[in-house]
C-alpha cells in the first residue's frame, strides 16, 4: 500500500470535501465517520501524510505523535466517554482490513461493544 495524495482523508485535510469536525489542532484533525458503527465513533488523523500506524510511528515528530495521542483521549472525554468505557482502533495494511491509505484511529463507544475480533469462520 502506497500513500495516495487523492486519498479521501487527504482531501478532506485540503478542505477539498467536507466533514463533520469534532476538534482540530496544529497536528491532528478529528471528524465524525461518515458510517458510524457506534453511537460516538470519531476518526483522528495526523495533518501529515502518513500512511499507516507503521508508517506514523516511525517517521512522525514526537510532537506529532503526542498530538495524536493527547486527540485522542481529547476527543473521548469530550464525547463523556471516559466513564463508561471506550475503543481505539487503528486498522493497519491487509490483514488489519486498511480502506483508506492516510492514517486513522478510530474511537468508538457509546454502547457496550462486544468482544475485540470476531472469531474467524473456519
Ligand atoms: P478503515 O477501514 O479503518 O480504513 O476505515 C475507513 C473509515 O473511513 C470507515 O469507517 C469509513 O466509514 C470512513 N470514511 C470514509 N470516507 C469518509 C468520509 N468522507 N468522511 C468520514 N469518514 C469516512
Amino acid at each position: 500500500m502506497m500513500y495516495d495524495p487523492n486519498n479521501v482523508f487527504a482531501r478532506i485535510l485540503r478542505g477539498e470535501i467536507p466533514c463533520k469536525k469534532v476538534a482540530e489542532d496544529e497536528h491532528t484533525l478529528a471528524f465524525h465517520d461518515i458510517n458510524p458503527q457506534a453511537p460516538v465513533h470519531v476518526l483522528v488523523i495526523p495533518k501529515g501524510a502518513y500512511l499507516s500506524w507503521d508508517d506514523f510511528s516511525a517517521r512522525a515528530t514526537d510532537a506529532e505523535q503526542a498530538a495524536l495521542t493527547r486527540m485522542v483521549g481529547r476527543v473521548a472525554r469530550e464525547a463523556g466517554l471516559a466513564e463508561t468505557g471506550y475503543r481505539v482502533l487503528a486498522n493497519t495494511g491487509r490483514d488489519g482490513h486498511q480502506d483508506v491509505p492516510h492514517l486513522h484511529l478510530h474511537v468508538l463507544g457509546g454502547r457496550p461493544l462486544g468482544p475485540m475480533l470476531q472469531r474467524p469462520r473456519d
